[in-house]
C-alpha cells in the first residue's frame, strides 16, 4: 500500500502541497482527484522520490521509494508519458527498462500485448507516436516488473474513448487480483467509474476523502427560496450551517426534515427542498474548478493589461 502523511512540499515559499495524509490500499483503485494545480503532480513525485518533501513522509510497499531495493518490480509509475528518449522504438524502451531491472526480454512482447501496441507500433520511434500510444507504452514499462502498486499521474490524457475503457478494465483487474492503484485526474467524471475510494485535493490541501460510495451518498440537503438572505438567516438561527451552491440553492449539513421545520419556523416559502444525494461531491469539485478558473482569468487579465 501507500502511506502519505503530513506531506508539505514547498517551492520557495508557496505550499503545493500542505500537510496531505491518505492511504492507498491494496486491493482497490484510489483516485487522487483535483483541479489543475492543486498539487497531484507534486505529492506523486515526492512519493517515488523525484522530488524531496518539505516535511512529512511518504511510504510505498512499507518503506520510502529511496529504500526499496529494486523499485520497478514495487511499483509502477508513470508521471509523464512524454517523457521518454523520443529517437528510441516503444520496443527499445522496453527491453532497457527490462535490462535495468534484471528482467527476461521475453517480458516486453507481452507487454506489448498487454496494452494493445501491435509489432509494427512497437518498432517505430517514440517522436512518432500519439499521445495515446505513449500512455499505452508507458503503462507497458509500469507493469513490466510486475510491480504490486501502481502510480500513475493522469493516464487517461489522449486516449480515446476506448482506450479509456481498456485502461478501466485493465486497472479494475489489476486491483482485483490485489494490487494497488493510485491514479489522478481532474475529471471527476472519468475517475468516479473506475475508483473504489477517492482523495479530493484542492490548492494544496486534501477537502474529502473515503470510499467512492460514501462519498456520493454523503448527507446533505438542498434548499432554495426567493428570499436567500432570510433563509441564511433562519438557518443559522436553527444553528445549521448553509454554504451556496453554484446553482443559487443553499447546501446544508442536514436532513430535510430539519431544513424544512427551520424555514417554516421562520416563515419563509421554500422553491425547492430535496436530499443533496451525492450532488456534494460534483457539487464540491465544480467550486474547486471554478475557483482556479477564476484565478487564471484573473491572472490572464493583468497580463493582458500589463500588455
Ligand atoms: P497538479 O498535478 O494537481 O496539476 P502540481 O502538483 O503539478 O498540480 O502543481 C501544484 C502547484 O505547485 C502548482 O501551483 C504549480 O505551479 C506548483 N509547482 C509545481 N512544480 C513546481 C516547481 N518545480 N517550482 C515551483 N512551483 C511548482
Amino acid at each position: 500500500m501507500i502511506t502519505v502523511e503530513n506531506l508539505t512540499k514547498e517551492y520557495a515559499g508557496f505550499t503545493a502541497v500542505d500537510d496531505v495524509t491518505f492511504t492507498a490500499r491494496p486491493g482497490r483503485v484510489t483516485g487522487f482527484l483535483g483541479p489543475n494545480g492543486a498539487g497531484k503532480s507534486t505529492t506523486m513525485r515526492v512519493m517515488v522520490g523525484l522530488t524531496p518533501a518539505t516535511s512529512g513522509e511518504v511510504t510505498v510497499a512499507g518503506r520510502r521509494f529511496a529504500d526499496l531495493p529494486n523499485p520497478g518490480r514495487e511499483v509502477g509509475v508513470l508521471l509523464d508519458a512524454s517523457a521518454q528518449h523520443a529517437g528510441r522504438t516503444g520496443r527499445e524502451i522496453l527491453a532497457i527498462t527490462a535490462a535495468i531491472m534484471g528482467l527476461p526480454r521475453t517480458r516486453v512482447p507481452e507487454m506489448l500485448h498487454r496494452v494493445s501496441l501491435t509489432e509494427d507500433e512497437a518498432d517505430r520511434r517514440v517522436r512518432h507516436y500519439s499521445l495515446g500510444m505513449r500512455q499505452r507504452l508507458g503503462i507497458a514499462a509500469a507493469l513490466l516488473g510486475d510491480p504490486q502498486v501502481l502510480v500513475l499521474d493522469e493516464p487517461a490524457n489522449g486516449l480515446d474513448p476506448a482506450g479509456i475503457r481498456w485502461m478501466r478494465d485493465l486497472l479494475r483487474e489489476y486491483a482485483d487480483q490485489g494490487g494497488t492503484v493510485l491514479l489522478s485526474s481532474h475529471l471527476l467524471h472519468e475517475i468516479e467509474v473506475v475508483a473504489d475510494d477517492l482523495v479530493v485535493i484542492g490548492r494544496g490541501r486534501i477537502v474529502a476523502q473515503g470510499s467512492k460510495a460514501d462519498l456520493l451518498a454523503a448527507a446533505g440537503t438542498v434548499v432554495a427560496a426567493d428570499d436567500r438572505a432570510a433563509l441564511e438567516r433562519a438557518l443559522s438561527t436553527a444553528g445549521l450551517a448553509s454554504h451556496p451552491g453554484t446553482d443559487g440553492a443553499l447546501r446544508v449539513e442536514a436532513t430535510t426534515r430539519e431544513v424544512g421545520l427551520a424555514a417554516a419556523s421562520a416563515g419563509i416559502p421554500l422553491t425547492r427542498l430535496a436530499d443533496a444525494d451525492g450532488a456534494g461531491l460534483e457539487e464540491m469539485f465544480l467550486e474547486l474548478t471554478a475557483d482556479t478558473q477564476r484565478d487564471d482569468l484573473t491572472q490572464s487579465h493583468s497580463e493582458g493589461a500589463a500588455a
